[in-house]
């Protein structure tokens, strides 16, 4: 049944208290959004002494399930203003699960203002120590600092310097399982709340810890194997598939072809230098460097898609883990820049201080329209990248995101929902996805509902992208998406378990196996649709209305090309999305 770990960090003291009934048949997601609903008041300030930081792995996370080993993040996002759930992979996630760790709730702010702790978690119990020596260090320093201290396997969670800073385009830093800071709860600002809260990492160590309780073996291992199969079997997701072999990255060519890579600020739906930066790209660069050059690299243990990779310098050494798709458009396309050595660089510093790419990305496109640097200049990025590392007064509007640097210059092109930044694909020509952008509780989030699958790659069906009438679509996207990150699998799981039913079935069976329930496929929907009802309940009482449920205005006058295209889906559609709820 596992135990919720409670810090108080203006009290310093730390409590694990039983999981009450209500909280027993929920994980990730469900189990963090559903904490913030009842603890968190919707009006507070993110930042202040009552928000809470919850951390929660999955249902089947640690239990040996193929590409569970996911973690959520939620609380009141500085962002967005909302509720917020941000999840990441990396090694500490499985680690927290065989701790027996159902959630972390981390709450109030220590009295003595800029000091931070480290919270060390292992089977003898939970501690506070002072993080003096880490706070203020870019994590490619700080990280193998801690793993000095604590040993090479424990699993870290932390935030950067731009989390210290309070900034909202900060993230929550996970190790991989080369112990790289590169794998990220990055959206919504996070780690902005991580800083206020005083918390600079925890420190995860499962040693001498008892195994991840099932409840029936049998049934886990029938869906662990009905869903692996599905996994090793689709074009997508197998062995040597797409994703393994040229990783999310892959999708540059795809979208930059159908017209809807968002470019300079999304200004247009095509890049003229896609190519070089696409996952075709990646995968013959890491092959000709060589050296430590990899794809087919896994963020988390178990992993079977393996999606990651290990881009080289031009010597063969390491240059950053992981060029993926959504931070070479960021950092690429969308600030007009071509070429792979500048995003790696990018996202190395992103890594290092502490930043969501897409929210970095989508804010340096804003202000290279605001004229502070111009689209293409890889070396102006990295200064501007630099300033917010450094903390100075420019630094601090560009880590506050794209929407206030927008607001800050005059920028009426601002790609936002809900204050956040868009990810990688352009609403005005897939409308289903911008139906997701602008509805889902979270702000802009392509992983929110990703009807770019029938929309884009064909799977479970093939949807026409300037089709308009798909409210229910984005719908059934939402609510399947919000069970599957309260199981702990990763998303990528998607593609197999939407065109393979066994392998949706096979999902469904291991949180049977873990939890004793006895759920069925149709549970996904009305589980995930509550899970959203909570996340929305959040949102009204935080102040939020169907006006908040939009695109931004520019899209619904501004042809994009080159298919000249609006973001024309009516308001009535948009508020179908949700209805009843
Ligand atoms: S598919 Fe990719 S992102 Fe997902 S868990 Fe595996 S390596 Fe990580």
């Amino acid at each position: 049944m596992g135990k919720i770990l409670r810090v108080n960090m203006t009290k310093l003291t730390t409590k694990f208290e039983d999981v009450p009934a209500k909280y027993r048949q929920l994980g990730g997601r469900g189990l963090t959004s559903t904490i913030t609903f009842d603890e968190v008041p919707p009006t507070c300030h993110p930042l202040g002494p009552n928000n809470k930081l919850t951390f929660a792995p999955g249902i089947v996370t640690g239990a040996g399930a193929p590409s569970s080993g996911r973690i959520s993040v939620g609380g009141k996002s500085p962002l967005t203003g909302g509720i917020k759930e941000s999840n990441s992979g990396g090694v500490a996630p499985e680690k927290m699960a065989k701790l027996g760790l159902k959630a972390i709730i981390v709450e109030g702010q220590p009295k003595e203002k800029g000091k931070f702790y480290l919270l060390k978690v292992d089977k003898t119990g939970a501690e506070l120590l002072p993080a003096d020596e880490f706070a203020g260090k870019g994590l490619y320093e700080a990280y193998p600092m801690m793993f000095q201290k604590f040993g090479g396997s424990v699993g870290i969670m932390a935030c950067g310097v731009a989390g210290e800073k309070l900034m909202s385009m900060a993230g929550v830093c996970v190790n991989d399982p080369e112990n790289r800071p590169s794998r990220y709860a990055g959206r919504g600002g996070l780690g902005a709340v991580m800083g206020s809260k005083g918390l600079k990492a925890i420190i995860l160590d499962e040693k001498g810890s008892a195994p991840v309780p099932i409840a029936n073996k049998e049934v886990f291992s029938a869906g662990r194997k009905k869903l692996l199969n599905a996994l090793l079997e689709h074009a997508i997701t197998k062995p040597g598939g797409t994703l393994n072999t040229y990783g999310t990255a892959a999708l540059i060519n795809v979208l930059n072809e159908a017209g809807a890579l968002p470019t300079r600020n999304f200004s247009s739906g095509r890049f003229e230098g896609a190519s070089k930066i696409s996952g075709e790209t990646i995968n013959k660069v890491c092959k000709e460097r060589g050296g430590v050059g990899a794809t087919g690299h896994n963020c988390s243990p178990g992993c079977v898609i393996k999606c990651s990779n290990v881009y080289p310098k031009k010597d063969g050494s390491e240059l950053v883990s992981v060029q993926e798709y959504e931070s070479v458009w960021s950092l690429g396309a969308n600030c007009g820049i071509d070429d792979l050595d500048f995003t790696g660089q990018l996202i190395w510093m992103c890594n290092d201080y502490g930043l969501d790419t897409i929210e970095a990305g989508v804010t340096l496109g804003v202000a290279m329209e605001a004229g502070l640097a111009k689209f293409g200049d890889g070396k102006k990025a990295i200064k501007m990248l630099d300033e917010i590392g450094q903390g100075t007064p420019l630094g601090h509007i560009l880590g506050s995101g794209a929407a206030v640097t927008a607001a800050t210059y005059g920028i009426v092109r601002c790609p936002t929902t809900k204050g956040q930044g868009m990810p990688a694909y352009e609403p005005r020509c897939i409308k289903g996805i911008g139906i997701t952008y602008a509805t889902t509780p979270m702000g802009a989030d392509h992983t929110a509902g990703y009807t770019i699958a029938p929309e884009i790659l064909g799977v479970s069906g093939k949807l026409d992208p300037f089709k308009t009438n798909k409210a229910k679509v984005s719908r059934g996207f939402q609510d399947a998406t919000a069970f599957i990150d309260s199981t702990g699998h990763c998303l990528f799981i998607s593609f197999a378990i939407l065109d393979i039913a066994s392998g949706m079935e096979g999902m469904v069976e291991e949180c049977n196996g873990i939890l004793g329930t006895k759920w069925t496929t149709d549970d996904v929907a009305r589980i995930g649709g509550e899970i959203i009802a909570t996340e929305r309940a959040f949102n009204k009482a935080a102040g939020f209305t169907k006006a908040d449920d939009r695109i931004p205005e520019f899209m619904k006058y501004e042809k994009l090309p080159p298919h000249n295209v609006v973001f024309d889906v009516t308001d009535a559609e948009l508020d179908k999305v949700h209805r009843g709820r």
